[in-house]
């Protein structure tokens, strides 16, 4: 089916990047992350919160595994299933969480769905042979999707959840890591790969009093539905009748959880600093037929086509197979650059043109507010003046309505850079105490603080005791984002240096693939240890940086958020960790021909061990 190109309207664009530069200046905020509070002694209470289910006291455990991978999460499980079809038998999984699910198992909040395609971003679709219900998948089909590729690669049988690593150290005498636990667990493994996700670490905003609020309160990671009412499969908020509710936070989890507070709430004060991106859901049931006729090899098809969408330039003949709001700008600009004869441009011309293409389509997405949000007041505050992507676009057909509605209030806190304060009793925002029985924290996730606060590990040791977070101190230092001399058996995963693709999922089975064939030729060779030499990092390092394709002016005039450093010097350490400058599609040819030669190239293998089972 052809996919049109949406109707921008015209715009001043002088006068626009004025406004855009003006509400970025306006939210800045020197200290950076650091406005976050860290989820302390003091409140730990937040992420130690275990909504779901109980978790009994078991023995520890001190046994011996081939490969623990860190995380349940898409990314583990795609890992881990990889290993497993490299032929490595004893894959231990471990997780807070209480399921596989990562971000799945802990955001259960009302509405949540996935803002991407479904049959894009569930992974391993056609290895399973499933077929997501929906367009956009709702949170808890998500959450089972996972335990399904749990069962399919055999993964619950030394799967341990509930369970929180503090310490990884490299044991010489033994080529073992030991990983040790809140349980008292001591673990042996040849091989360990980190997939802790990018967003597994809930943020506070580090205001003032924030500890003093006598009412009830959670972050959205952990949503307290014995306080709300309803569960996460019938999300029916009765006890939140009669209660003054708050929600910090106006990012892809407010707008999708505010909706039903509105329902169900007397009253609903949402803060907000920046207002989202917000365009029409457009979901829809699976159509069947449709379903029938993909040919093998279609998800893959389909995932490439949405990281060029949203990545990348379409050529003349890329046809546009998601056709939604993630790849609006490239649509419009193909078409733009058809209706032109396809001239040639220079690259400034062309980034001229993308430029103006996404002004245009920002300014349909403000024209969308006022069109929907009866009170101008409102609707004024609710408009984002920025790029496309500077913020997650958010894409929701209850949000903006929900802000009609007599009982709900919107306090715009740019002008303060935030919310000033809290009592026993409320928040403080402007001057003004708001009193509020419930405070909900959909304030997100730490993305770009340090790797020993993110990991929440506190030791992870090499050979001769040297620290990881030592040898990164001054920037990631890998072989191609996965390896690492002097910490051998150690695997990464996520955004670390080196491809990054809008399709996260597609990103991980990249890095899952590459990994278990590293892994898979140690355990043929005998289990014994791998790692990059010192000189194949140190050149990785130096291909990277060299190569290091930031747009810097465009994160640079953006709004501040974890995109962007918080927009404060967007050099190194955004939530793309260091990105390899040609592009994910060069990455993947690049570590693909790696594979393929078969020389193994810059790692170097220890001597066989008999292997343990
Ligand atoms: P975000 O980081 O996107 O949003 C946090 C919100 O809290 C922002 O609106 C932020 O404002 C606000 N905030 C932080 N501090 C303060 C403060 N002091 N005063 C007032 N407001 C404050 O977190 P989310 O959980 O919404 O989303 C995180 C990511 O998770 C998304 O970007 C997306 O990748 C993923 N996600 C995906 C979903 C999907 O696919 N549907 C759904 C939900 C999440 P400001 O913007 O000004 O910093």
């Amino acid at each position: 089916m052809h996919c049109a190109p949406t109707n921008t309207p015209d715009i001043d664009l002088a006068a626009l990047r004025e406004r855009y530069r003006a509400e970025a200046d306006k939210r800045r905020r020197p200290e950076g992350f650091a406005q976050y509070v860290e989820m302390d002694a003091e409140l730990e209470e937040f992420l130690e919160f275990e909504p779901y289910e109980e978790f009994p006291e078991r023995a520890p455990l001190t046994d011996e595994v081939d490969a623990i991978v860190l995380g349940g999460g898409f990314a583990g499980l795609i890992a881990a299933g990889r290993l497993r079809q490299a032929g490595v038998e004893k894959i231990r999984i471990i997780d807070r969480a209480g399921d596989f699910g990562g971000t799945w198992y802990w955001n259960r909040y009302p509405g949540i769905q996935c803002d991407v395609e479904s049959y894009t971003y569930l992974p391993l679709l056609e290895e399973l042979g499933y077929m997501p219900r929906n367009r956009y998948s709702f949170g808890d089909e998500i959450f089972a999707y996972c335990q399904q590729i749990g069962r399919h690669f055999g993964l619950y049988e030394h799967a341990v959840f509930a369970t929180v690593v503090n310490a990884m150290r490299w044991h010489e005498d033994e080529s073992r890591w030991h990983v040790t636990t809140n349980r008292g667990d001591d673990i042996r493994a040849r091989y360990v790969v980190m997939c802790p996700g990018p967003l597994n670490r809930p943020k506070l905003p580090g205001v003032p009093g924030i500890r003093d609020f006598k009412g009830h309160s959670f972050h959205t990671t952990r949503w307290d539905f014995d306080y709300t009412g309803g569960t996460p499969d019938a999300p029916v908020l009765d006890k939140l009748a009669g209660k003054r509710v708050a929600v910090i936070g106006t990012g892809a989890t407010a707008v999708q959880c505010v909706p039903f507070l509105a329902k169900y709430a007397e009253h609903l004060t949402v803060f907000q600093r920046t207002p989202s991106y917000i365009d029409d859901r457009g979901n829809r049931p699976t159509d069947p037929k449709w379903a029938s006729e993909l040919k093998p090899g279609w998800q893959l098809e389909r995932m490439q086509n949405f990281h060029l969408g949203i990545n990348d330039v379409y050529a003349p003949e890329t046809v546009d197979l998601i056709c939604d709001g993630w790849s609006e700008l490239n649509r419009n600009i193909q078409a733009r650059r058809k209706a032109e004869g396809w001239r040639d441009l220079t690259l400034e011309e062309f980034m001229a043109m993308r430029e103006e293409e996404d002004y245009r389509a920002m300014e349909r997405i403000r024209a969308r507010v006022d069109s929907i949000v009866a009170d101008p007041a409102k609707a004024a505050i609710l408009k984002p003046w920025y790029r496309f992507l500077c913020k997650r676009p958010c894409f929701n057909d209850d949000y903006l309505p929900t802000f009609n509605l007599p009982h709900v209030d919107l306090v715009d806190v740019s002008e303060a850079r935030g919310i000033e304060g809290m009592t026993e009793t409320g928040i403080i925002a402007g001057g003004t105490e708001y009193p509020v029985d419930c405070i909900i924290y959909a304030s997100g996730f730490e993305t770009t603080t340090d790797m020993r606060r993110r990991y929440g590990i506190d030791v992870i040791e090499g050979r001769g005791g040297q620290s990881l977070y030592e040898h990164w101190k001054d920037g990631f230092r890998t072989l191609h984002g996965m390896s690492i001399h002097g910490f051998p058996g150690l695997f990464f995963t996520g955004y670390v240096q080196g491809g990054v693709s809008g399709s996260i999922t597609q990103m991980y089975d990249q890095q899952g693939r590459h990994i278990a064939h590293i892994i898979g030729e140690a355990m043929a060779r005998g289990g014994g240890t791998v790692e990059p030499t010192a000189e194949a990092e140190a050149e990785w390092v130096r291909t990277t940086r060299e190569n290091l394709m930031l747009d810097v002016g465009f994160w640079q005039s953006c709004t501040p958020g974890y995109n962007n450093n918080e927009g404060l010097e967007v050099t190194r350490f955004t939530i793309f960790g260091e990105p390899y400058g040609p592009g994910y599609d060069a990455f993947d040819t690049l570590i693909r021909e790696w594979r393929e030669k078969g020389e193994f190239a810059g790692l170097e293998f220890g001597p066989a061990e008999e292997l343990v089972r």
